[in-house]
């Protein structure tokens, strides 16, 4: 099954740019223009990764960041207008786990997005085989430790 990619952006050529481009690699794209809807997809299709600009209507990216954040640990990478310090401080301290400054090449940005998923998969891939693993559990009078968890 392909990684499923919402992308967030109010400029609507950047948006058809970056799902076309999305497209062609084979991820499954859904978008949104503003930052409610933002909200409500990521909500609905529980994406594997969320492309998020800042300057959106509605709700900006630092609030729909922050909104998801505490809903999901789907890995968010933050588009922005501005190559500014603050904004990138900010975005990291809402749990943006990466950045990029517009304009940036479409390689960078397709090498990011794979680079996030990729971590995604490895982290999925190591609570598996943590469950398979035999759980050690102890007990001692009322008391029980499992080792595993
Ligand atoms: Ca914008």
């Amino acid at each position: 099954m392909s990684d499923k990619v919402l992308v967030v952006e109010d400029e609507p050529t950047l948006l058809e740019t970056l799902t076309y481009n999305l497209e062609r690699q084979n991820y499954q794209v859904e978008t949104a223009s503003d930052g409610q809807r933002a909200v409500e997809l990521a909500r609905q299709i529980h994406p594997d990764l969320i492309v998020l600009d800042l300057m959106l209507p509605k709700l900006d990216g630092f609030e729909v960041c922050r909104i998801l954040r505490q809903e999901m640990n789907t890995p968010i990478l933050i588009l922005t207008a501005r190559d500014d310090e603050i904004d990138r401080v900010i975005g990291l301290e809402l749990g943006a786990d990466d950045y990029m400054s517009k304009p940036f090449s479409m390689r960078e940005f397709l090498a990011r997005v794979k680079a996030q998923l990729r971590r995604v998969r490895l982290i999925r891939e190591e609570m598996d085989s943590t469950d398979i693993l035999p759980r050690e559990i102890i007990k001692f009078g009322n008391l029980t430790l499992d080792l595993t968890r």
